[in-house]
């Protein structure tokens, strides 16, 4: 069998580079670990000019996964903000698939043309995993419309977003997955605060709260009481491709730089750890692949998206854990203090090796997925 890409998503990913060399600086990677905001309208600009962001959107772009696998593929490898794109274009492809004509007139050209980004509204500080326990509450108001109030957790990048996807209780009487509705709202709306929350990762995520927040009908999207429906297609939509398995090849590669100048490279055990390293790298690859190619072949890769995450998510705190320990004290300096092994990326992706498994699904539930879907287990 032959892996390898074919020559016209080879062209691609040389483009995609291309445009992340020329738009993202290292000033930008400053700033962003300084800032803890991992986004670049420039660069998602540029990548909408050249068409590449309506291209990737799920269900709407005549790119396929293999071409959204790529694009996140490079982004992560050069150390440049994806998670907010990845949120984006998966909203995008929400809206385009759920939304009414009005919405996708309203908020699609924002997104795709790269001025817009969005943020997802899911997670309480005590409904993550089961997210279908949320109680912020949306409840009909006497001039028609609706007012929400309640508090998210999480809302990742909802301080510089302009759309959030809220996910409200609007039926305390049925069953928890059936009293849900999905709301599309612009985060300016009056009564929507916004405070941060600083992760061990650098990235800020935030606290949201929403307090006698009034829209009109015109920001439910699907049906009442459908928000669990509206979910399905969003993780339906995410495919197990866009991000966060990528960046084992440049932890080795700054592993590998810092060793050979070091002379730790001499070290067999070194080069047997990095062997192991290039191994799981390769694994991951193709096990992130395999997700692309299910998707693309029209299938959906819940099972195979939960092992694409749990491997990598493994082996690559497992990796950045080892190399941290092998550079010793120089392991522990951060970016910019000298010395620091890997100019401090050694150091960094330690810390944001530990939140990976917990965002976008845990790793205690995606073995949970394997063991109910895979393994046939009660
Ligand atoms: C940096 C970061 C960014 C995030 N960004 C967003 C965002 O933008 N939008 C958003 O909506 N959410 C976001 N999240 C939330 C994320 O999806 C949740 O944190 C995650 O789903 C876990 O939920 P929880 O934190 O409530 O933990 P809990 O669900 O309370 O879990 C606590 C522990 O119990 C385990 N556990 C829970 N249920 C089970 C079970 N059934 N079987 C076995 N073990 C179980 C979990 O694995 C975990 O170890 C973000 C989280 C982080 C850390």
């Amino acid at each position: 069998m032959d892996f390898a890409l074919g020559s016209d998503v080879e062209a691609f990913r040389m483009e995609v580079k291309d445009v992340i060399a020329s738009t993202f600086t290292e000033d930008d990677h400053r700033r962003q670990h300084e800032s803890g905001t991992f986004t670049s309208w420039p660069l998602y600009r540029a990548l909408a000019e050249r068409g590449f962001l309506e291209r990737a959107v799920p269900g709407l772009g005549k790119g396929d996964p293999i071409e959204l696998y790529v694009l996140f593929s490079e982004l992560e490898k050069a150390g440049a903000p994806y998670e907010s794109l990845a949120v984006t274009l998966c909203v995008a492809g929400i809206v385009n698939h759920v939304g009414t004509d009005d919405q996708r007139h309203r908020i699609l050209p924002g997104l795709l043309s790269g001025e817009h980004t969005a943020a997802l509204g899911y997670s309480e500080a005590n409904s993550g995993s089961d997210v279908a326990s949320i109680r912020t509450r949306a409840a009909r108001s006497p001039d028609g419309g609706w007012v929400i109030n309640g508090a998210k957790m999480w809302t990742t990048m909802a301080h510089v977003a302009d759309w959030v996807l809220l996910l409200t209780r609007t039926d305390l009487d049925a069953p928890k997955h059936k009293g849900l509705t999905m709301f599309v709202l612009p985060l300016k709306t009056p009564g929507i605060s916004v405070e941060p929350v600083w992760t061990m990762g650098d990235e800020r995520t935030n606290a949201t709260f929403y307090d006698d927040v009034r829209v009109g009908d015109d920001c439910v999207l699907g049906e009442v009481n459908g928000g669990w429906k509206v979910m399905t297609v969003g993780l339906s939509l995410e495919r197990g491709v866009a991000g966060e398995t990528n960046s084992g090849p440049t932890l080795l590669r700054h592993f590998h730089d810092w060793a050979e100048r070091t002379n730790v490279l001499a070290d067999s055990r070194v080069r047997e750890k990095m062997a192991r390293v290039a191994i799981d790298n390769e694994v991951t690859k193709l096990l992130t692949q395999r997700s692309a190619w299910i998707a693309g072949s029209g299938g959906m890769p819940t099972t195979e998206g939960a092992m694409t995450k749990l491997f990598a998510n493994e082996a690559f705190q497992r990796a950045a854990r080892w190399f941290q320990e092998a550079a010793g004290p120089e392991g522990l300096l951060r970016f910019d203090e000298t010395d620091a092994a890997g100019d401090g990326w050694l150091e960094y992706e330690v810390r944001r090796a530990t939140v990976l498994p917990i965002r976008g699904g845990t790793t205690e539930i995606n073995r949970n997925v394997i063991a109910r879907r895979h393994l046939g287990l009660p």
